[in-house]
């Protein structure tokens, strides 16, 4: 079965310290070395998926990144970036347009005091706007000369926080950005952080805020300036066995040390690609989604509560050692630091 898509977490280094971070970067070693992204990057290109997402952690700390991107571009393969926008200026924003085909920026809330608390850094969500700000002028100018530039995104995680901050999101950056293509708008999916009790407590939407949100879309597209589209993404295709005839998912996840993910959502691991070929792991990442404990787990989610408990026991029984002690070190915060 070939795999769609590769998201590679590149680094786990991050300027932010979001509450419902799914790789907890930040708060551990960054791990990246710069001649392991470029074998990475090598064997994707080798692969050849139709698309790869850089995630992580900040991907635009990795070192090498962007040797890596021109080589997976050099392959014909359209890649893709999520960032924070923390650390952007003018340079860095020439340097997207001439590697990205796309460059997604994310934004937690409507206002700032929203958006700072989800992302655990004050200051966060005007770092995001004067990104958008940098990127949207890039692009505008490059259009207009007839070159060829990244679409330009923005990405909620909705959330309890900022789920009544979706109209106001969409409002405010589509009348403010002109060049900005998309946004869309995902449900939280409880992994890592996120699926921790806390946080599913505080923060984790249930079924029927979910489904409304879902039904809210058209309203919301109704809502944007300037052509920009909205989205909202609908987070049961991230099951493995749940809703009856919901898709599989066929997107394969790298960590920063090259260990392919069984499932995107999972902290269990099958190997690495710098020590076998990538279709090698991807049978075995197919072959652990069949596995009973990980059919029943997924087979009796109904619920965004089912699921961060099946999220949590499948971690507890495929993390590594190391994961399951990461795991049991972990708080939950719901502030910003120096707010
Ligand atoms: S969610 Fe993204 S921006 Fe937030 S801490 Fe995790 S990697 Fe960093």
């Amino acid at each position: 079965m070939r795999v769609e898509s590769i998201i590679w977490d590149m680094t786990y280094a991050c300027p932010l310290r979001c509450h419902h971070c799914y790789s907890e970067s930040g708060r551990r070693p960054a791990v990246s070395r710069r001649e392991d992204v470029l074998r990475i990057a090598e064997e994707i290109a080798r692969v050849k998926p139709r698309g790869v997402a850089l995630s992580g952690g900040e991907p635009l700390l990795a070192p090498g990144w962007e040797e890596a991107v021109q080589r997976l571009r050099e392959a014909g393969l359209p890649v893709g970036l999520y960032t924070s926008g923390w650390i952007m200026d003018e340079a860095l924003a020439r340097r997207l347009a001439d590697t990205f085909a796309r460059v997604c920026v994310s934004v937690d809330g409507g206002r700032a005091r929203t958006h700072d608390m989800i992302r655990g850094r004050v200051g966060s969500f005007e770092r995001a706007m004067a990104a958008l700000e940098l990127l949207a002028r890039e692009r505008r100018e490059r259009v207009a000369r007839g070159e060829p530039c990244y679409a330009l995104g923005v990405e909620m995680t909705v959330m309890r926080s900022n789920l009544a901050e979706t109209e106001l999101l969409v409002r405010e950056l589509s009348g403010r950005f002109p060049g900005l293509g998309a946004i869309q708008l995902g449900m939280v999916v409880p992994s890592g952080l996120a699926a921790e009790e806390d946080f599913e407590e505080r923060e984790l939407l249930t079924n029927e805020e979910g489904q409304a949100l879902l039904a809210d879309e058209a309203r919301l597209a109704t809502l944007a300036s300037h052509g920009v589209r909205v989205g909202v993404s609908d987070v049961r295709s991230f099951y493995v066995q749940g809703e009856p005839g919901a898709p599989r998912l066929l997107f394969a996840h790298l960590e920063p040390d090259g260990r392919l993910r069984a499932f995107e959502t999972c902290e269990a691991k099958v190997g690495s690609v710098l020590e076998e070929p990538f279709e090698v792991l991807w049978e075995r990442a197919l072959a652990w989604r069949g596995e009973p404990f990980v059919v029943e787990q997924y087979a009796s989610i109904r619920t965004m509560r089912d699921w961060a408990r099946a999220a949590r026991a499948l971690d507890q029984r495929y993390g590594s050692a190391e994961d399951v002690a990461r795991i049991a070190r972990r708080t939950w915060r719901p502030k910003a630091s120096g707010m």
